[in-house]
C-alpha cells in the first residue's frame, strides 16, 4: 500500500470510497487537476491500480471504523479538499419490513463515516488555508420515495451534518459543497441488491442514467473555483428523470 503524502508544493485532496464508481472518476478528476490525491476504500487492490494510474496515494480505509479512519488520516496535517464519497444503500424495505442491520450499515457508512472523517480532517483543512469539503448526499436527501427509508433519512441526515457546517465554520477558510445526484449507474445498485446483477441493471435498463464522469467532472469544477466562491448544493439528475420517485419509465 503506498502511503506517502509528501507534496510539498502540490493541493491535496482525499477522497473517500474511491475503489469504484463516483468516488474513482473523482480520484481520476481531481489528479488531472494536478492534486495530490489521497485515496480510501476499503478494496486495497483496487485502490492500488488507480493510485499506480493517476499518481494518487492509496490507503486502506474502512469509514465505520475509528482506528482505520486514525490511521488513514494519520499525518494528513494541511488537505485543501476533502470529498465524503463512501457510502450506499443496503435493501429497498417497506418500513414495516426494515432489516434493521441494513439501516445500521447505511447509518454508519454514509452518516457516521461522514462525520467520522470530516472531524478528523477539519484542522488539516483550516491549516490549508482554503478547505473544501465537499459532500455526496443524494436527490435522497432530498425527498422520500416507497422503500427507501433506511436510504433516505441516512442521506438526510447526511446532508442536515454537512449543511450546519456552513454555520458553524463561518468565518473559517473552508468552504461546503453538497453534492445530490439522481441516477448514477455504479456499483450502487450491486451493493443495494447484495450482488444480484440482475436486479440492479434492471434499474438503468430503458434510461440513460448519469455515469460516475458526470459527477466527477462537476467535483471538478466545484474545486477550481476561487476561495471566495461557495457552491452551496449542486443537484444533478439525468434528463430521464424528474424525481426520486418519477422517471421516463415510472411515467
Ligand atoms: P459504488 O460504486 O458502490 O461506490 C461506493 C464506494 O464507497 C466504494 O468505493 C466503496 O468502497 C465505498 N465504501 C462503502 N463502504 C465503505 C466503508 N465502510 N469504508 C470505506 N469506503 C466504503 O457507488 P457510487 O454510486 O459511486 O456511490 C458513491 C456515493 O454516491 C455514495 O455516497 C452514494 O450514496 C452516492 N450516490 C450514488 C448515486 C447513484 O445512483 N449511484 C446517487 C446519489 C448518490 P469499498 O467497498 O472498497 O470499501
Amino acid at each position: 500500500m503506498s502511503t506517502e503524502t509528501s507534496s510539498p508544493d502540490r493541493r491535496v485532496a482525499v477522497v473517500t470510497g474511491a475503489s469504484s464508481g463516483i468516488g474513482a472518476a473523482t480520484a481520476r478528476t481531481l489528479a488531472a487537476q494536478g492534486f495530490h490525491v489521497v485515496i480510501g476504500a476499503r478494496r486495497t487492490d483496487r485502490l492500488e491500480s488507480l493510485a499506480a494510474e493517476i499518481g494518487a496515494t492509496a490507503r486502506p480505509l474502512d469509514v465505520t471504523d475509528d482506528a482505520s479512519v486514525a490511521a488513514f488520516c494519520d499525518g494528513l496535517d494541511s488537505v485543501d479538499v476533502l470529498v465524503n464519497n463512501a457510502g450506499g444503500a443496503k435493501g429497498l424495505a417497506p418500513v414495516a419490513e426494515a432489516d434493521l442491520d441494513d439501516w445500521r450499515w447505511m447509518y454508519e457508512t454514509n452518516v457516521l463515516g461522514t462525520l467520522r472523517l470530516t472531524r478528523a480532517l477539519l484542522p488539516a483543512l483550516e491549516a490549508s488555508g482554503d478547505g473544501l469539503v465537499v459532500t455526496i448526499t443524494s436527490i435522497a436527501a432530498l425527498e422520500a420515495y416507497d422503500n427507501g427509508a433506511g436510504y433516505t433519512s441516512a442521506k438526510h441526515a447526511q446532508g442536515v451534518l454537512h449543511r450546519t457546517l456552513r454555520y458553524e465554520l463561518l468565518g473559517k477558510p473552508i468552504r461546503l459543497t453538497e453534492i445530490a445526484p439522481g441516477m448514477v449507474e455504479t456499483e450502487f445498485s450491486l451493493v443495494r441488491f447484495d450482488g444480484d446483477k440482475e436486479k440492479a441493471d434492471a434499474v438503468y435498463d430503458g434510461l440513460t442514467p448519469l455515469t460516475a464522469d458526470d459527477v466527477a467532472e462537476v467535483i471538478g469544477f466545484v474545486a477550481s473555483r476561487p476561495p471566495h466562491v461557495d457552491l452551496d448544493l449542486i443537484v444533478l439528475k439525468p434528463r430521464d428523470q424528474a424525481s426520486a420517485r418519477r422517471n421516463i419509465k415510472t411515467g
